[in-house]
């Protein structure tokens, strides 16, 4: 299962299984769900939830960062996160301690774009 470590983008089960299986037909899906959800337990994974599609997983490593994601194949690419600054200001606006934002992008990607005439 290493195999995720060398995805530095995000990857989906079912991708990773692909992945596997080309070296290692006796793996099985199931068997990648049930690391994926250990891994997860671990926090060597985290699941990026998409909405429309199967859960996607990534290393639970490194800086905080955003994604954007392609709503037709639902690949997935990091951002780093741009509201630092945004932040630092709302807090001295509003007094408030910010913990956390949550800022998620959807779109088409150029692969996509490519093929949609017949969108
Ligand atoms: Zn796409
Ligand atoms: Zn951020």
């Amino acid at each position: 299962m290493n195999q995720l470590a060398q995805n530095v983008r995000p990857i989906s089960a079912q991708e990773l299984f692909d992945q596997i299986r080309y070296q290692n037909s006796k793996y099985r899906l199931s068997t990648v769900y049930r690391n994926l959800n250990l891994f997860e337990e671990k926090k060597i994974v985290r699941r990026i939830n998409i909405d429309y599609k199967e859960s996607i997983f990534e290393l639970a490593l490194g800086e905080h960062h955003h994604h954007l994601l392609c709503m037709k194949c639902a690949e997935i690419i990091t951002l780093d996160c741009p509201l630092k600054e945004y932040e630092e200001e709302l807090q001295r606006k509003t007094k408030y301690t910010i913990l956390d934002h949550k800022l998620k992008l959807y779109g088409i990607c150029p692969k996509c774009n490519n093929r949609s005439e017949t969108f």
